[in-house]
């Protein structure tokens, strides 16, 4: 029996080199893709119509015989034919036709034609219909099922994806494309099995709900959409037990991290929320374990997800390994190093830095320190997941803003510690509020908390939406608040996504707010600045010998000074929601009433407009980032990095979101770790990987 997931395109009549390559562009590699590749829509070319009876807008097929054939020359030239039936006339335009082409189609041969009737100079017309030149008396069926249209890539077209995906389908029927749901769900759900699904979809008769298949609705495809979605999550589950079988520190030594953390809290000047308690205690059950915790931390901007951060490291710190903490940022990571600094060392931690920027002989010293175990802790970027860096008994792994960061580059975490026969404990913090049903399905292989608080005092920021006629108001706006002793950021985002040209615009900027503001001190940091000038600035902000900052993204995360109270934001119709809020979140760090001016660039679309409207409305990053989804798509809203895991073949995270909920259970029950897993795994992540990488 052929196992179709093995046999190669090449394998069909008519594919040579050539068109696999074609194909594979399409992510098509054998008989098993060419299946799952599924119509996105159809046509119905089962009735050839009278032309009397064409309607504009209609999509139809028609025979006719060419009446009249010339080139008008017009605005733009075109191939005019004039077609005719027995119940009347329409004409067919061709903008880009070949001489061949204009020969072909003489006076008085016979078409076959199909596209959509529009209103044109003539009347009802047809522009590049498809066309198939026919002899009159022949018998010329027409289908007896609806007509696929599939996705194409440049050098196939629809007509040669059609016959490849007919011929594919003959290799059906045998029992050759496994079923791997267990016939109870399939029952219990009322989901017709593989083959008939792929068979149908392919050629649905007639009489097919043809608005339920646009909609994806038909069970047919539901069945696909299940399955698929089943598979992403036992894939993640999977994953998920694979690091869970490597040992990890319990962090048992209860009362050295009870005195740190007494002389920690002791020197804060405030109180934890008892969201931070209770998430802290999630951790600390889940680092009591012998295996890895794996655990995501919500928190909206400003819940505090530091000081959660620092306790969990104490935890670790007492139990006698070292703990690394990563951020996305250079900006972000110092602050943390800052932190970290302020709250460790007096308890006799020492914490140390690793960045891209690290170079020489100082990184030498520090990689020596880090596997020697000279550092308890150490702070940095993305520099501390190379293969270089070396821990001599890592326990513990905290990832801020995790949205930056790959699975992948997770999961090469492991091997971190794998000298001292540990692997770390993971805790990831995200500011970025996943939608429940993103996270379900694009984490499904970490335990969440939600720090779902803000600590007492806050006062919501308040968000006014204006066009940038209005500069000049807004700069007396910054004059006034920096003149009352507080701060104030404004941030360049740019039409162009060059990183140099941001950086252009925020200097120009920054030139004009300084030479129109003669009172106030301005500052500047962007992405090409050095290391050491953007600490150096950070530092005068945060001291506050800098009224106004001018910066591009770079601030987006974690940036923390209470005394700015006013944010001004360029062209926000840009920027995504998620990152909109983070910024935002660069105010009301304090008591202060904050505000946050969105200043965009006339005229907005309508998609713009709504968008910005969510950021007056609300403050709440979960609601944000659910609308977020709404307007852009879980691509977008997860993140590029993360695209490999949300890549789906036929389902659609928003719109079957609703099935999530009911797979979790399934994808318990079926176990990541048995065959009928693993092949649907193979089916639907891991295949498609593989080819991919060759
Ligand atoms: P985020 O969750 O955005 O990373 P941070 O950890 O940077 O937030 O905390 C934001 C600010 O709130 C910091 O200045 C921090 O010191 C302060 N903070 C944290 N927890 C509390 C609390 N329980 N009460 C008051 N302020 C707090
Ligand atoms: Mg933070």
């Amino acid at each position: 029996m052929l196992n179709l997931e093995e046999v190669p395109l090449t394998q069909l009549k008519g594919v040579g080199n050539k068109l696999a390559e074609t194909l594979a562009k399409l992510e098509l590699y054998t008989l098993q893709d060419l299946l799952f590749h599924l119509p996105f829509r159809y046509e119905d070319r089962t009735r050839i119509l009278p032309i009397s009876q064409l309607r504009q807008g209609q999509h139809a097929l028609f025979e006719a015989e060419v009446y009249s054939n010339r080139v008008v020359m017009g605005k733009r030239r075109s191939l005019e034919l004039v077609v005719r039936d027995s119940s009347g006339q329409v004409t067919l335009r061709f903008y880009h036709f070949t001489a061949a082409q204009a020969r072909q189609l003489s006076i008085g041969s016979y078409l076959r034609c199909y596209g959509e009737a529009r209103l044109g100079r003539t009347g009802l017309e047809f522009y590049h219909p498809e066309y198939q030149v026919i002899t009159p008396g022949d018998i010329h069926q027409v289908p007896d099922t609806l007509t696929p249209i599939y996705t194409l890539t440049e050098g196939i077209q629809q007509p040669r994806m059609r016959s490849l995906c007919k011929q594919a389908l003959t290799y059906l029927n045998r029992g050759n494309l496994k079923e791997l749901l267990p016939k109870e769900i399939l029952s219990h759900l009322q989901l017709p099995v593989l083959e008939t699904a792929i068979a149908y979809l392919h050629s649905p008769p007639v009489e097919a709900d043809q608005e339920a298949l646009l909609e994806g609705q038909h069970p047919c495809q539901q069945r696909l959409i299940m399955e698929e979605l089943l598979a992403h999550q036992l894939s993640l589950l999977a994953l998920r037990q694979g690091a869970q079988q490597h040992p990890a520190l319990p962090c048992m030594n209860l009362e050295a991290s009870q005195s740190f953390r007494n002389r920690f809290l002791a020197q804060l000047p405030f109180s934890l929320t008892s969201a931070q308690q209770r998430v802290f205690q999630e951790i600390e059950t889940d680092m009591q374990q012998n295996f890895p915790m794996l655990r995501l931390v919500q928190g909206d901007v400003g819940s505090g997800k530091t000081v959660v951060a620092a306790l969990a490291a104490l935890n670790m710190v007492a139990a006698g390994a070292q703990v690394a903490l990563m951020a996305p940022t250079e900006i972000l990571a110092e602050q943390h190093l800052a932190s970290f600094s302020t709250w460790l060392t007096p308890l006799g931690i020492s914490v140390g830095w690793l960045s891209g920027k690290t170079k020489g002989k100082t990184r030498q010293t520090t990689l020596d320190a880090i596997v020697r175990g000279n550092l308890n802790v150490v702070i940095g970027t993305h520099a501390l997941f190379q293969e270089e860096v070396l821990f001599a008994k890592l326990g513990l792994a905290i990832i801020d803003e995790q949205h930056r960061f790959g699975v992948h580059q997770r999961l090469s975490l492991k091997d971190k510690g794998l000298n001292s026969g540990i692997v770390p404990h993971q805790l990831i913090m995200t500011a970025t509020p996943i939608p429940r049903t993103l996270a379900m399905s694009a984490y499904a292989d970490l335990d969440t908390s939600i720090i779902d608080e803000l600590p007492a005092g806050r006062q919501a920021i308040e968000t006014f939406v204006i066009p940038d006629t209005r500069r000049e108001d807004m700069l007396k706006r910054v004059q006034t608040v920096c003149e009352s002793g507080q701060q104030a950021y404004w941030v360049c985002t740019l039409i162009e996504e060059s990183e140099a040209l941001q950086c252009q615009a925020a200097e120009d900027t920054a030139e004009w707010l300084t030479n129109n503001l003669p009172g106030l001190v301005v500052g500047l940091v962007h992405g090409r600045m050095k290391t050491a000038d953007k600490s150096l600035i950070m530092d005068q902000f945060k001291a506050g010998r800098i009224d106004l900052l001018v910066a591009t993204t770079v601030i987006e995360v974690g940036v923390d000074v209470p005394n700015a109270s006013l944010i001004l934001i360029e062209n926000p119709e840009r920027l995504g929601l998620a990152q909109l809020h983070q910024l935002r979140g660069r105010v009301g760090r304090g008591t202060l009433q904050s505000y946050c001016a969105l200043m965009y660039r006339p005229p907005l679309s309508e998609n713009g407009k709504q968008r910005l409207a969510v950021m007056r409305e609300s403050n709440d990053g979960f609601i944000i980032a659910e609308k977020d989804l709404e307007l852009r798509g879980p691509g977008e809203v997860l993140g590029t990095r993360q695209t490999g895991l949300v890549s789906f073949r036929v389902a659609d995270l928003q719109r079957d979101a609703a099935w999530l909920e009911q797979i979790r259970p399934i994808a318990q029950a079926i176990q990541p770790s048995s065959p009928i897993a693993q092949a649907l795994i193979e089916r639907w992540v891991g295949q498609r990987k593989r080819f991919a990488e060759v």
